[in-house]
């Protein structure tokens, strides 16, 4: 069956495909219309289809953001350069020279005191992007 609007009522009419392209009255008004091929519309109705699919028939694109999935372990440290993101361990170094430290002790002992006591530690650096990492 074809279906079709009256074009000058606007009342819908079902005829037999075997009508299509004849002349058919319409039941309300009276007019004389053409009956529409079936598989034109179906062509013109595919084509429209294509051109706009619907929202939320289009695949839903991975987002570019990319959340740190893992937790950093007990030593293990999370990069603050955003673009790294490192999360791992990290590159442990001595901050000063233990050695010129202990000289230091020696020769003028309050000095180097000062200086272990401001050199001591470790800093820490992100083994990917060489960043320097705030760690106490
Ligand atoms: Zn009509
Ligand atoms: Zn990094």
């Amino acid at each position: 069956m074809i279906d079709f609007d009256c074009p000058k009522c606007g009342e819908g009419m079902s005829v037999p495909d075997c009508l299509a392209g004849r002349s058919e009255t319409c039941p309300a008004c009276g007019n004389v219309d053409v009956v529409p091929w079936p598989s034109v519309q179906a062509q013109a109705m595919s084509v429209a289809g294509s051109q706009a699919p619907p929202a939320w028939a289009q695949p839903a694109s991975p987002s570019p953001r990319r959340s740190p999935s893992r937790q950093p372990g007990r030593r293990e440290i999370v990069c603050p350069n955003p673009h790294c993101g490192y999360v791992g361990k990290p590159i442990r170094r001595a901050r000063g020279s233990l050695a010129l430290g202990c000289l230091l002790t020696i020769l003028v002992f309050p000095i180097g005191l000062i200086y272990l006591l401001f050199t001591g530690g470790y800093r820490y650096y992100c083994p990917v992007c060489k960043m320097q990492i705030a760690r106490t």
